[in-house]
């Protein structure tokens, strides 16, 4: 008898290196299923969302162009799944596992109460949660020593794309697009999988070589942008993994790989590396979603509450620090920031304007077209000081000094992102407020009505902060 094989998608929208389609077309008849979970359907939809319902666009596309139907259903995937199953009369169930908390729940359910055989895969992180421990067995708090264990580790080699997939042929469901009407839509093109794994391509050739040098200046086009398409699963961690150190091994045959090449495919890999090592966290403590820092001491910490005003000059980028203000407009505009951007607009709000971080995780969330909750959650933990292996709290960014060493020679990104100060000088870039009045009158700027002055001066937020974190630790 045919096996008939209910495939469940989730952020998985791929062919290549995707172990529930792969081996449920080569056992039997697949009958392809993406559940809306009711949750993300309400309201307005975050960049993330958005990006997901291209992306899923796209992956019913291809699924179309190989003969198949995609069924798209909204409702909770604890209910449909067992209507569907007995509906199509499928035999077994496939699904690759999530790593995110509320799901990891939910697919436990769907394994342990549906009637036919599941068949559960590991497709989105390098490594398992819970694979990478230390001597004790237990999960590693420091990142060199996971990168070093993970480093050592086989990594599995991706599968390849279907043979051949017999598809049972249902309803043809075509979703609207959503993403083509968006403010993100000119900055992201909407390919799917081919366009995730061109952007591979394209980095791999033009931009590796260089990365470890240029991937911290926000102003040049020096890193991958492939996270959107990992959030969704349109490309797999482990084909990156194995394509860049083929990269480095063809290369290396064609001509004598430089130093700067070989650290910086490590550079690379590395950064891939943190993105398991924040999943391998939320799998072991689920709650650092929900606020409580990791390191229980910043229970006690003094954060400033919330004050509106304030926290939207920092979400519209209106702080008067260009370094914060670019990055923040450069979120809103095009729903991505740059990774050094991130941790200097994440420290400005926690260190410089003592608000919580969490209240920052959630506009991120909001704006980020590549919205992870393992990275983010550990991004901002990261910066507050508050993670494991984070950047200590009393080591406060200096917004001006930071600009000055990222944003070299001349400003470019503040200039892009920031473009009443585009014709200041350089000397005065980084910090406008400084310059003299015949200066900025010949760049047309008035402080305080074309640009803001700093909402808050740094000297004073700085010990203001290091006050704070002195009482902390004195009443913990
Ligand atoms: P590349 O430099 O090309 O790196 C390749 C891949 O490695 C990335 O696509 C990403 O998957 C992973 N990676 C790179 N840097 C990190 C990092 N620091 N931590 C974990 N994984 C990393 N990344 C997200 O994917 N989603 C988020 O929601 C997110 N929120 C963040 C919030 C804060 C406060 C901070 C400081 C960082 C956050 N990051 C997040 C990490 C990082 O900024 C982005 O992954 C990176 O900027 C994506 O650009 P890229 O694809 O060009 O990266």
């Amino acid at each position: 008898m045919t096996k008939k094989i209910i495939v469940w998608f989730k952020r998985d929208f791929r062919f290549i290196d995707n172990p529930a389609l792969y081996y449920a077309a080569q056992d039997g008849v697949v009958i392809p299923v993406y559940i809306h979970f009711p949750t993300s359907i309400k309201g307005k939809l975050t960049n993330s969302e958005i990006f997901h319902d291209q992306a899923l666009l796209s992956f019913q596309k291809t699924i179309n162009q190989s003969g198949g139907r995609l069924l798209i259903r909204e409702e909770d995937p604890a209910t449909i799944l067992p209507k569907l199953i007995q509906e199509a009369g499928a035999n077994a169930l496939y699904f690759n596992l999530s790593y995110e908390p509320e799901q990891v729940q939910l697919d436990q359910y769907i394994y342990d109460n549906t009637l036919v055989p599941v068949q559960r895969f590991h497709a989105g992180l390098l490594t398992e949660p819970g694979t990478i421990l230390n001597k004790q067995g237990k999960p590693y708090k420091v990142f060199t020593s996971f990168w070093k264990s993970l480093s050592s580790f086989p990594i599995q080699k991706p599968l390849p794309q279907p043979k051949e997939i017999t598809w049972e042929q249902s309803e043809v469901n075509e979703k609207e697009p959503i993403f083509e009407n968006t403010t993100i839509s000119s900055h992201w093109k909407a390919g799917g999988e081919k366009e995730a794994l061109n952007k591979l391509q394209l980095f791999l050739e033009n931009q590796l070589e260089d990365y470890k040098t240029y991937r911290d200046y926000p102003g040049m086009d020096a890193t991958s942008r492939l996270s959107p398409h990992l959030a969704q699963g349109e490309i797999s961690p482990r084909l990156i993994w194995h394509e860049t150190q083929e990269q480095l091994e063809l290369t290396g045959m064609e001509k004598e790989l430089s130093h700067t090449y070989e650290e910086s495919a490590e550079a690379f890999l590395k950064q891939l590396v943190w993105r398991d090592f924040a999943y391998h966290q939320l799998a072991v403590f689920p709650h650092i979603v929900n606020q409580p820092p990791l390191q229980p001491s910043y229970r006690n910490f003094p954060w400033i509450a919330k004050e509106q005003e304030i926290f939207a000059k920092w979400k519209d980028g209106l702080t008067g620090y260009p370094i914060v203000d670019a990055g923040m407009r450069e979120l809103n505009e095009t729903g991505y920031m740059h990774n050094r951007v991130r941790m200097i607009t994440a420290s400005f709000l926690v260190k410089h304007l003592l608000i919580h971080w969490g209240e920052g995780q959630a506009w991120f969330e909001k704006q980020l077209v590549d919205h992870d909750l393992a990275n983010n959650t550990m991004g901002w933990q990261w910066v507050a000081g508050t993670g494991f292996d984070a950047s200590p709290f009393f080591r406060i960014f200096n917004p001006i000094k930071q600009a000055e060493k990222f944003d070299p020679p001349d400003g470019i990104y503040i200039r892009k992102w920031v473009p009443e100060l585009k014709t200041l000088p350089t000397k005065y870039i980084y910090h406008p407020a400084e310059a003299p009045k015949d200066i900025l009158n010949q760049a047309s700027v008035t402080i305080g009505q074309d640009y803001p002055a700093p909402i808050v001066e740094h000297r004073f937020a700085r010990e203001r902060a290091l006050e704070a974190f002195q009482n902390m630790k004195r009443e913990g």
